[in-house]
């Protein structure tokens, strides 16, 4: 593929770091067992991915994967420097976050990641339930989540956040009830709560093709939903995204930019990237990534260019996913495009139709997902998409 624009300055950074104690059953990340694995040829070859093409500057760096908690801390420590030699971030990065999972997040690596310039620290729960945790594939004991976070807590880490999932096969609203409420009383500053789906290629879709296990019922997943909105509300913990709560203050930045259709690099393997009006990415391998990036050449086997109106279409769909929703005069600048004098707004004219149906609501100028169309926010957001 021909060279990758590079991106302005101040553009957010993702960072792949693509091993994990073992493969969860239900995930469709690009990841693969750390045993046997070239871990430091990975980060040299990210430090020559970012050196051809890193965003100067970034406003925000996230460091996920993969479970980047598994490297050892003073190879991260080391790859931080020799980024922030290459991009400056340490002066410009208003949030850095690392990814990390109960079963490699000890006292020493919790303190020595904040050391290193890491603020926000991501742990993955997923589940308190023993059971639940090995049918997930899950390495880690409810023990071991509780304790990771604490060993974070008393780093001084002052933005923690905990992903869990519901909906897994055969879970009651009361047992998921009873999960949040005891990870909410642990205070987390955020706390990502995604439904489990059933991906192409996992060992979970092969287990359900076969009948093995089976998908939640729809009105059970409904009520689950609305219990995560209630439990976090209650716990000081707003909406601000469909899958994601938090205190005031404590958003996802990274994230939040994404929702906003901003403009994004990720290094490394499977990573994609969103810069100008081009998207494109890496391959889901190591050695297809890491071989051009080592000779200094992009790796990039996939690429598209997104025109105005499906600019437009996407900054609707992402937006409606955020609790604030968006006006078209946002949604129009965001893209970067408007139709021209005299023509309708086309997306405009969908969110119109959308709150005639009552899925959206308004807010003076801006729309957003109403009660009835949260739990129904990726159809709603597919009406904004071509077909
Ligand atoms: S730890 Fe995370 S990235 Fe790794 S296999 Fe499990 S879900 Fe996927």
């Amino acid at each position: 593929m021909d060279a990758v624009q590079s991106a302005p300055p101040g553009t957010a950074l993702y960072v792949h770091l693509p091993f994990c104690a073992a493969k969860c059953t239900y995930c469709d990340f690009f990841s693969l067992p750390a045993a046997g694995q070239d871990l430091d040829g990975v980060l040299e070859a990210l430090l020559a991915e970012a050196r051809m093409r890193a965003p100067q500057q970034p406003r925000t760096v996230f460091l996920g994967g993969g479970t980047p908690s598994l490297y050892p801390a003073p190879a991260i420590a080391r790859w931080l420097d020799a980024l922030d030699d290459l991009i400056g971030w340490r002066e410009s990065a208003t949030e850095v976050t690392a990814e990390c999972n109960p079963e490699s997040l000890d006292a020493h690596k919790a303190e020595a990641l904040l050391e290193a310039g890491i603020q926000r620290l991501s742990i993955g729960f997923q589940t308190l339930d023993p059971k639940r945790l090995e049918l997930f594939g899950r390495v880690h004991t409810p023990a071991m989540s509780f304790a990771a976070f604490q060993n974070a807590r008393s780093a001084g880490c002052e933005r923690l956040s905990v992903d869990l999932i519901y909906a897994a096969p055969d879970q009651s609203d009361e047992d998921w009830r009873r999960e949040l409420e005891t990870v909410l009383l642990l205070a987390p500053d955020h706390l990502s709560a995604y439904n489990l789906t059933i991906e192409p290629g996992t060992a979970f879709a092969r287990w359900h093709a076969r009948g093995d296990v089976q998908s939640l019922e729809e009105e059970v997943e409904l009520a689950q939903f609305h219990s995560a909105r209630d439990l976090c509300r209650q716990a000081g913990l707003h909406a601000y995204e469909i899958s994601n709560y938090a205190r005031p203050g404590q958003e996802c930045r990274h994230n939040i930019g994404y929702w906003q259709n901003a403009q994004y690099v990720g290094i490394g393997p499977s990573a994609v990237s969103k810069v100008g009006n081009r998207r494109f990415g890496n391959p889901r391998s190591i050695e297809p990534w890491k071989r051009p990036v080592l000779r200094g050449e992009s790796a990039a086997e996939w690429g598209e260019e997104l025109d105005g109106p499906a600019r437009l279409g996407e900054t609707w769909w992402l937006g409606l996913r955020l609790g604030v929703g968006l006006s078209a005069v946002e949604a129009r600048e965001r893209a970067r495009w408007s139709p021209l004098d005299g023509e309708p707004d086309r997306a405009e004219a969908t969110a119109e139709e959308l709150l005639g149906q009552g899925l959206l609501e308004r807010d003076g100028e801006r729309f957003r997902l109403s009660e009835r169309g949260l739990p129904l926010a990726d159809g709603v957001g597919r009406r904004f998409l071509a077909p």
